[in-house]
This record gives structure tokens, sequence and C-alpha cells, in this order.
């Protein structure tokens, strides 16, 4: 008989071909620019914030460094900047109507669910 495997899976939500669509899309972490191989998708919307929005849906997701995808959950003040800059999104908020910030090139972006992305003028 198998034994079951007790090792947590992880719920998969961005192939390799689509990180590819990300990547070609951002170019680099919207935090720092990093472009390097440490590279992830940020899901901007949280698993369990409900609504009807796919989690998986282009718009929702971006490219970020390893370092500040993790700062984000460890940090209060990363976790407050994601928001200022739409990596992280609030409750109620849509990833098709709230842009994000590319603060390596100081211009914010409107993403679509076809993994393109056009420039906004934001006004906070
Ligand atoms: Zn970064």
């Amino acid at each position: 008989m198998a034994a079951v495997r007790s090792v947590k899976k992880t719920v998969r939500t961005v192939t390799k071909k689509e990180f590819q669509r990300y990547l070609a899309r951002d170019g680099h972490c919207l935090h720092c620019g990093d472009d390097g191989d440490t590279l992830v998708p940020q899901h901007r919307r949280n698993r369990g914030m409900g609504g009807s929005v796919s989690r998986s849906a282009a718009s929702n997701v971006i490219v970020m460094c390893s370092e500040f995808n993790g700062a984000m959950e460890a940090s209060e003040t990363a976790s407050v900047t994601a928001q200022r800059f739409g990596w992280k999104l609030r409750q109620g908020q849509d990833p098709l109507t709230t842009p994000v910030f590319d603060s390596w090139e100081g211009v914010w972006y409107l993403l679509d669910d076809k993994f393109e992305k056009r420039e906004t003028p934001w006004e906070d």
C-alpha cells in the first residue's frame, strides 16, 4: 500500500509558461527593478479574500523579487507600501481597476487579463 505523503501541497496557480508572459509584461520586479532569477509571481489579492475575481487572472499577478515578496508577508512597513502601490490589494479592490506602480520606471499601470498593461495617471 502506498504511503500517504504528508508533504504540504503547493497550489500552483501560475505555470512556467504563464510566468514568462508576466515577465515579458512587467520586465522586472516592480519594487526594486531586479530582473534576475529571483523573480516570483506575486498575487495581488490574497487567498480567502473572496469575491468573483479569479486569483489567477493576469491582472491579479505581478512580478516581484522573492526578497520583497517575502518582506510583504513579514513586515508591516513593506505591506503598507505594497498596498499603497497596488501590489497588494485591500478587500473590495479590483485588480482590473486598481493600478500598480512600477517604482523602477516611476509609472502607474493598469493591468488587464490578457497579459497587457497600459500607462495610467493616478491621483490618490
Ligand atoms: Zn524587488
